[in-house]
């Protein structure tokens, strides 16, 4: 798959095209993951921004699912396949199947979980490993509605995820803070990031016809939780 084309569902996501064989009507398509330790808060996260509910209940996700979503950013209609992790998280042993094809992530801690924080840097390196080497990626510490029970700091939060080259956010899938911020915020990664493999890559070779057409937009400062 190249930078600029409109992105097909891949091969093994049998699934998608026939759900959604009917909705050709999108300029792109990026496919992306939220990957993270167990109860992190993945699932709510994707239901709050998908559905816009949220259940206070931990139900174990069963076998890998994503949800569709369809934005206009950018002037472009783009189309969001989002993928979240079930069971494997425990193991941190994601297939390379599963990350292969995916433009961004959303990896999640939780800021009332340490532990959680401390596997940053392993999810980190699975995604190195395994991924495109144009993936965006967000750092998420999501629960920032539990003000009380906070172990990490949004400065520990921060820093981090300027040491691994990341955005940051702090969000709420409990109390919808920052949620579609940062699928927003990681879709304009993501175009900005095609606009300039676009503008560097050589025509001839890639066969890349002109590229979408992206505002210079500054980036937002990061935004933390305000609660
Ligand atoms: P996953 O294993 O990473 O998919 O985590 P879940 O989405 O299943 O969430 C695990 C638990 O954390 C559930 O009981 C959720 O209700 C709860 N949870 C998820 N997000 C939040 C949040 O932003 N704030 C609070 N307080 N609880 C949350
Ligand atoms: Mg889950």
């Amino acid at each position: 798959m190249r930078w600029g084309a409109p992105l097909m569902a891949s091969a093994t996501d049998a699934r998608y095209g026939q759900k959604e064989s009917s909705d050709q009507n999108f300029d792109y398509m990026f496919k992306i993951l939220i990957i993270g330790n167990s109860s992190v808060g993945k699932t709510s996260f994707l239901f709050r921004y998908a559905d816009d509910s949220f259940t206070p209940a931990f139900v174990s996700t069963v076998g890998i699912d994503f949800k569709v979503k369809t934005i206009y950013r950018n002037d472009k209609r783009i189309k969001l396949q989002i993928w979240d992790t079930a069971g494997q998280e425990r193991y941190r042993t994601i297939t390379t199947a599963y990350y292969r094809g995916a433009m961004g992530f959303i990896l999640m801690y939780d800021i009332t979980n340490e532990e959680s924080f401390n596997a940053v840097q392993d999810w980190s390196t699975q995604i190195k490993t395994y991924s495109w080497d144009n993936a965006q990626v967000l750092l998420v510490g999501n629960k920032c509605d539990m003000e009380d029970e906070r172990v990490v700091s949004s400065e520990r939060g921060r820093q981090l995820a300027d040491h691994l080259g990341f955005e940051f956010f702090e969000a709420s899938a409990k109390d919808n803070i920052n949620v579609k911020q940062t699928f927003e915020r990681l879709v304009d990664v993501i175009c900005e990031k095609m606009s300039e493999s676009l503008d560097t890559a050589d025509p001839a070779v890639t066969g890349a016809k002109q590229g979408p057409q992206l505002t210079d937009q500054q980036a937002p400062p990061h935004q933390d939780c305000a609660c």
